[in-house]
């Protein structure tokens, strides 16, 4: 039969997922693919069983519906500091990933280049592969991933048109500095770039470090589009929603392809996420000190158990370093470590331009108890060397 498109054949599966399959077969703990052990708020699953019985199971209107939208024109408002306007700024999306890759269609032509933060999260280069452009890997400064301004310079003069700003990065955990992001404005401004951010682990971030809105920095508005989504800030990682938020003159070629991509989010799902839009500080100052006991209790673990690993500003990943295991490939490691020892993790290659990164991500959205297995099995690894 006649060949399917060229590429396909670039466009390999991802590795979290892989991990994830593999994690199941050898009914290993999954550090993997990065998603909560714990339950959503039950306000907000109480909701959702309300909501079954009410007529919300059509469609929804293409962009979301409105009291949505205005929640997240009201969060995404305080964040940059400016009055958005939910029917033409927003649209709700399924999930940060469908936000992030209808604004890569909107924005780019075949060819073009699109900057990426390394270590970056894979999908970026897989959007790439989709709209046929080039992707730039811009490295972070390896001592302590902070941003090197030259490097991102030179990626702009080089023709960049797009330049991808994961902040809370995942998988580094690095929260850019507003200095850093000053940094960046100026040389998106001077060589006259857009942004497409993804700020999905917003509300993950660890004292002192604080979670900044790139499009809030003065002229970044009109060239970004803030993508950001529900999964991690609520615990529902398998709702699918997201959102998009911009400039009318680009939100509007979005809705071009989130129309023909999706039609719309799901409806009863929208109405629920409405209960923790309007959620108080106090949830958001929660969910920041659960994660920084799960975080502290992970790499105090690991100190304990005698593993080297970064120490993340904000996410719920750790970068753990493997090099001292002696491992060609940080993939022969990873299986080694779910079928000898029950732990799936990422290999750090899925998420740096080296082939062999190093590292092996781990994520800490986990139970304590999981939690303590988890480092009980790599203390046993690490003295069985
Ligand atoms: N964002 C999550 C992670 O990095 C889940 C990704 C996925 O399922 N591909 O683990």
């Amino acid at each position: 039969m006649r060949p399917l498109n060229k590429r396909n054949e670039k466009l390999k599966s991802s590795m979290i997922r892989e991990m994830t399959i593999l994690s199941n077969q050898y009914d290993a703990i999954n550090l993997a693919q990065g998603f909560p052990e714990f339950a959503p708020p039950s306000s907000l699953t109480d909701r959702l069983k309300e909501l079954a019985d009410q007529p919300v199971h059509q469609y929804t209107p293409n962009w979301g519906i409105d009291s949505l939208r205005e929640e997240v024109a009201k969060k995404e408002g305080k964040k940059q500091k400016r009055s958005i306007d939910p029917y033409n700024e927003v649209i709700i999306t399924l999930g940060s990933t469908e936000a992030m890759i209808s604004s890569m269609m909107a924005l780019l032509e075949r060819g073009d280049k699109v900057g990426i933060f390394s270590p970056y999260y894979n999908s970026y280069e897989a959007n790439t592969i989709i709209t046929e452009t080039e992707a730039v890997f811009i490295e972070l400064d390896p001592s302590d991933f902070s941003l090197d301004a030259e490097r991102l310079e030179q990626a702009l003069k080089s023709g960049v048109k797009v330049l991808i700003l994961c902040n809370p990065n995942n998988p580094c955990g690095k929260v850019f500095t507003l200095e850093e992001l000053k940094q960046i404005a100026g040389l998106v401004e001077k060589y006259d770039a857009y942004v497409i951010t993804d700020e999905v682990y917003e509300h993950i971030v660890f004292e002192p470090f604080c979670h900044l809105g790139f499009a809030g920095l003065p002229g970044m508005f009109e060239r970004t589009i803030t993508c950001s989504s529900f999964s991690k800030t609520y615990s529902i990682t398998g709702w699918r929603l997201g959102y998009v938020c911009g400039p009318l003159r680009l939100i509007q070629e979005v809705r071009k392809y989130h129309d023909f991509f999706t039609v719309c989010a799901p409806g009863p799902l929208q109405e629920a996420a409405l209960t923790a839009l309007r959620y108080n500080d106090d949830y958001y100052e929660e969910l920041r000190k659960l994660y920084t006991q799960k975080k502290e209790a992970f790499v105090q673990g690991l100190d304990r158990a005698g593993i080297r690993h970064n120490d993340p500003q904000g996410t719920y990943f750790v970068l753990a370093d493997i090099s001292e295991f002696g491992y060609d490939s940080d993939f022969a490691f990873a299986k080694y470590l779910v079928k000898e020892y029950g732990v799936a993790g990422v290999p750090g290659s899925c998420f740096f331009e080296n082939p062999n990164s190093g590292y092996i991500r781990f994520h800490f959205a986990k139970e304590d108890d999981t939690m303590r297995e988890v480092i009980e099995r790599l203390t046993r690894l690490k003295q069985s060397r």
